[in-house]
């Protein structure tokens, strides 16, 4: 064949049309291989039970595969496992692998720097470079797996990148890793975090893609406040922004992630509890107040941050304070920036 097989940009279903088109070969191996490859990292075939008579098929498929070009450029691991990766072009992004009781999250990033420019967020100071492929989102994936022997049974796009600015391959991704012949990881365990691209959202529903959970980087809930810190708000305003969230179908016991990252003296007053709580008035949802960890504001002392938390409660809100390093990464996008770590 002329073509090669750009593996991890294919769904089951494509990959077992693509190997019967130009091998011959049916559903049996095409189950055997896509297994092989993404739940156990293989890139060679030759003693897999199911080829076994296929004479040098298994040799000739392999040659047929291409990876994207990623190499780890750098990591770091504590409590978390930062890792960087280098793609084809030289670009850096940034994955973390946060360890739970008996499995792990993975942290993604679906962009190479972020055009969103919120005034909190490292990767919004990098600027925009390009998005990412679905083979490279993928990529992240089977690093963590198959490099780190992570068991990655949650993934959250949470890393650099607004993913509904990069629609066509996150959606392409989730198809992917949902897939049960390949990673086999549930809808209702794959997280989306967005600044409130409320196009993007709609996208979502029209494309029937809404079994994926959304969280919302809110951080302000009033336009004129939430202007000067994510300039997003200039082109969908938050009633826009919650319109599209009441056309979101959520599960029966299905909520959106709000997240709020605390800027001390900028959205942390009386009144922002009130407009927090306008905002999530007719909405499911889980708010997680993350106390800023960066150099452009002050962070909140921890009794500040309970005292807002406790208002929040006081309005039957369900919120959640996020503190421990690998929560921080988990509960907002953009607290990542691909910095090299060693
Ligand atoms: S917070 Fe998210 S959307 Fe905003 S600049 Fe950072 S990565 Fe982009």
């Amino acid at each position: 064949m002329n073509n090669r097989i750009d593996i991890l940009s294919l769904t089951f279903e494509e990959f077992s049309e693509l190997l019967k088109k130009e091998f011959g070969k049916g559903d049996y191996h095409a189950r055997a291989l896509y297994r092989a490859i993404f739940k156990n990292g293989r890139r060679t075939f030759d003693d897999l039970e199911e080829l076994k008579k296929s004479g040098d098929f298994s040799k000739q498929f392999a040659d047929s595969l291409s990876f994207p070009p990623m190499e780890i450029d750098s990591e770091l691991q504590d409590e978390v496992t930062k890792f960087v990766s280098k793609l084809g072009d030289g670009s850096l992004i940034e994955s973390v692998i946060i360890p739970m009781n008996d499995y792990s999250t993975l942290c993604i990033s679906s962009q190479v720097g972020c055009r969103m420019g919120c005034s909190f967020c490292k990767t919004g100071d990098m600027g925009f470079t390009r998005n990412l492929t679905t083979a490279e989102i993928i990529g992240q994936v089977m690093i963590a797996h198959h490099h780190y022997g992570a068991d990655i049974r949650n993934i959250v796009f949470m890393g650099m990148g607004e993913p509904l600015d990069n629609l066509d391959a996150v959606i392409q991704s989730l198809k992917i890793l949902t897939g049960q012949h390949g990673f086999d990881i549930p809808y209702k365990r794959i997280t989306v975090s967005t600044s409130g691209l409320a196009e993007g959202i709609r996208e979502l529903i029209r494309r029937d893609m809404t079994k994926v959970c959304l969280a919302i980087s809110l951080n302000g809930a009033e336009d004129q406040l939430r202007r000067t810190i994510m300039p997003i708000t200039n082109k969908y305003s938050l009633a826009d922004l919650k319109d599209a969230l009441k056309s979101y179908p959520l599960d029966k016991k299905g909520v959106f992630f709000v997240e709020y990252v605390l800027l001390k003296g900028v959205n942390d007053s009386d009144e922002d509890v009130q407009r927090i709580v306008a905002f999530c008035d007719g909405l499911a949802v889980v708010v997680n107040l993350i106390p800023y960890n960066g150099e452009n504001f002050t962070r909140p002392g921890d009794d500040e941050v309970d005292q807002f938390r406790l208002k929040l409660v006081g309005h039957k809100l369900f919120v959640r304070v996020r503190t421990a390093r690998g929560d921080d990464i988990a509960a907002a996008c953009g607290q990542l920036a691909a910095e090299r770590s060693n």
